[in-house]
């Protein structure tokens, strides 16, 4: 077995530049960083990070279009069928409410904007609606990028959102395609991969990663950050999970703030190129430890996730700042 003190970490950066995939050993012993030498993983990130982003961080802003209705049984989730959360519930935003929501975005510095709605799938009806909001949207905020989180989404429409003018789906993959099960019994984890698929096919950008924290193993970590190398996903959010009252996770406290910035460092350097997100949990999680995150992460949400409250935007730029980076500007 490798361990950390094994690695040559220059090799590691100049090999991952290069487009080389890690062998797994490598990864493992990544992830494994002992907390002392957390700093020097953190370093070599950050070179990555830097080849290919410079020092700019995203800012992304999500709304809930639709609340607190999903079928699903997710158990991390405060909108599922099985969560008691106290939670707002409603259907469907109006496509005004909607335009709205982009407005704000814009306001609040974001660069994307993803209107998320807690549902399996959406049905034809909800095509419409979504697709007029993106012409809304895009009509009126050309430079936004614009992103739909809808749940299992099928390729025709995938090909309709697009021509409506949305360019991200988000999917996440959420952990392993082995612990999947623990976490979900009423899709799986190839649906989601078979809508990730889809998004692909229909020339959209994708958007999937996941959470940790949520009770699994080392395995699951690397398995899901390989999954997510191996589907080339242009955009990895990496939620820390922030256990909700009312929700079959509520109990869970597995995440130390050098667990979130080791996974962060894992993620990107398997995805060298790629987006990878600082999402929901990282307040709770990694506290003031946050700066360290912009090392990894070229990508953060700011105002909250969908259910739970997050850094608004003026202080999350000022963070940003504070930590020696810059705000990505449209
Ligand atoms: S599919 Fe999405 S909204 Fe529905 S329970 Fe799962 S995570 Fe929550």
């Amino acid at each position: 077995m490798i361990q950390f003190e094994d690695l040559d970490l220059d090799q590691i950066v100049a090999d991952v530049l290069a487009g080389a995939e890690l062998a797994r050993p490598i990864a493992r012993a990544l992830l494994d960083c002992p907390d002392d030498r957390l700093p020097d993983l953190l370093a070599a990130t950050l070179k990555v990070r830097e080849a290919a982003f410079g020092r700019r961080v995203k800012i992304c802003m999500l709304r809930n279009a639709q609340s607190g209705i999903c079928p699903e049984d997710c158990s991390y989730c405060s909108q599922s069928r099985i969560s008691k959360a106290d939670i707002a519930v409603y259907k469907l935003q109006s496509v005004a409410q909607l335009v709205d929501g982009a407005r704000s975005a814009v306001d609040n510095g974001a660069r994307r904007y993803c209107m998320v709605c807690s549902m399996r799938g959406p049905r034809d009806s909800d095509i419409e609606h979504l697709g007029e909001a993106c012409e809304r949207v895009r009509a009126e905020f050309p430079q936004l990028e614009l992103c739909l989180s809808i749940g299992l989404t099928s390729r025709p429409q995938a090909d309709a959102l697009k021509d409506a003018g949305a360019g991200w789906i988000n999917h996440n993959l959420n952990t392993s395609r082995r612990f999947y099960p623990q976490i979900c019994s009423t899709h799986t984890w190839d649906d989601r991969v078979a809508t990730i698929e889809n998004v692909r096919a229909a020339g959209m950008n994708t958007c999937s990663g996941g959470i940790i924290g949520m009770g699994e193993e080392d395995d699951d970590i690397l398995d899901l950050a390989y999954a997510t190398r191996r589907l080339a996903i242009d955009s990895v959010p990496i939620n820390f999970l922030h256990p909700i009252k009312g929700t079959p996770l509520a109990a869970m406290r597995q995440l130390s703030p050098e667990r979130c910035l080791k996974t962060a460092c894992l993620f990107r350097l398997l995805n060298p190129f790629s987006e990878i997100r600082a999402a929901g949990g990282r307040e709770l999680n990694l506290g003031v430890r946050q700066p360290e995150l912009f090392k990894a992460v070229n990508s953060i949400f700011v105002n909250g996730y969908l259910t739970t409250p997050g850094l608004a935007s003026v202080p999350t730029q000022e963070l940003i700042e504070r930590a020696g980076f810059e705000v990505e500007q449209g």
